[in-house]
């Protein structure tokens, strides 16, 4: 064991001693709850949106849940989304009072498939959540296309798309209220938090006031709850990390991008040494524009292969490999089971939470594990090949 290379998660966070130094700073100063650190993390966030306001929240799912409040969705209210995602998705739906309702995913791209939605609207849908996993946003032309059609709210659930683009545009410059999370996984972490893009000053108060017990004040003394809020504020150490991150965020990117292609080329490549090129492995969509790599996932030929996905991993993790499984349909689960949904119902969903795998992709790793990664994977599917 202790001549084999490092154990290599599916992911890993990158702080530098900046960063270390800026949260000491924060512990230091006396103040260490939500104070001028987060206003000034969400006024560089405004800027980086394009001047749009931005509120931050203790984590990526309070966010959600928030929007959701601000635009007053709740019982009796529909609300369309994917099966495959985090389950913080449907999760913050179901925790107001309204109903998810999943519309199936497009088997290349693995996000919500825009051409199934319209069926799935009936007079009760207010809005539309899609997600952009991977980092790899939909067709945002489509999407709000159908937003004016319908007349529905959309709340983008960027939580991994935080530095993804949609033709030149980032993602959170433009559309409706746009959700981002900083946990510790994503492109950029304040370990755990969220923010939310919005549409003007009167959504902001209304946040703010979602974000603490429903508060306002006046004056010097005054207070008033006119709505029931949660304790869902970022505090000060959180938000110099954000900080810190967004600084550090272009190198990042680039690094992700460097390495999904090298990816993209080794994986090819040994698929084609090892006369696999007719195995069915799914690769993501090559786009170097539009996507900040979240993640790097293929979906497994499983119908070609004489083991399942646990095998793969079990096999990779004893190579050194970390992997992940981002996600099995969230029809899967037996809250949604037991509330009547079937996975069934959305196949390509269905077929993909059983068959997706992350590889491990993080602007920390080395050139020569994608090396290892990729052929340590190539050889376990050729050994697992069928006939
Ligand atoms: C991470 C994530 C969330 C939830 O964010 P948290 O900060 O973990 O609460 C929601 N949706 C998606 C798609 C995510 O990846």
């Amino acid at each position: 064991m202790s001549n084999s290379p490092a154990f290599i998660p599916f992911t890993r966070p990158s702080f530098n001693q900046e960063t270390i130094d800026a949260v000491s700073e924060v512990l230091r100063s006396g103040w260490v709850t939500s104070g001028p650190k987060v206003a000034e993390f969400e006024a560089t966030l405004s800027k980086y949106f394009g001047g749009r306001p931005v509120r931050c929240f203790a984590n990526g799912t309070a966010t959600m849940k928030i929007a959701l409040q601000v635009i007053g969705i709740g019982g009796g209210d529909e609300v369309i989304t994917t099966p495959i995602s985090w389950v913080a998705t449907s999760n913050v739906v179901l925790s107001v009072g309204a109903k998810p309702v999943f519309v199936d995913v497009d088997p290349i791209t693995r996000n919500i498939d825009l051409n199934k939605v319209a069926a799935a609207i009936t007079p009760k849908t207010r809005a539309i959540m899609p997600v952009y996993l991977a980092g790899l946003p939909v067709n945002m032309d489509q999407l709000y296309a159908l937003a004016k059609q319908y007349d529905l709210r959309i709340i983008e659930d960027a939580a991994q798309a935080f530095g993804s683009q949609w033709q030149g545009k980032k993602i959170g410059s433009f559309g409706d209220l746009v959700s981002f999370s900083f946990q510790a996984n994503k492109n950029l972490t304040t370990v755990e938090g969220g923010c939310l893009v919005l549409n003007n000053a009167d959504e902001a108060k209304l946040a703010e006031k979602f974000r603490l017990q429903g508060l306002t004040r006046q004056g010097m003394d005054g207070m008033d709850v006119d709505v029931l809020g949660g304790k869902d504020n970022l505090t000060d150490i959180n938000a110099v990390i954000g900080l810190q991150q967004l600084k550090q965020l272009p190198a990042y990117q680039t690094r992700r991008a460097a390495l999904a292609r090298q990816y993209f080329d080794v994986i090819r490549a040994e698929l084609k040494s090892a006369g696999l090129d007719s195995l069915k492995l799914e690769l993501p969509v090559e786009n170097y524009t539009d996507s900040n790599w979240h993640m790097y996932q293929v979906v497994l030929p499983l119908d070609q292969l004489d083991c399942d996905r646990a095998q793969i991993m079990t096999e990779l993790k004893d190579l050194g490999v970390g992997t992940g499984v981002h996600y099995p349909a969230i029809t899967s689960f037996t809250l949604y089971k037991e509330q009547g949904y079937k996975t069934s119902d959305t196949p390509v969903a269905q077929r993909i939470g059983r068959s997706i795998l992350t590889l491990p992709l993080f602007p920390g790793m080395a050139d020569e594990d994608i090396g290892r990664i990729a052929s340590g994977f190539i050889g376990i599917l050729k050994k697992h090949r069928k006939n």
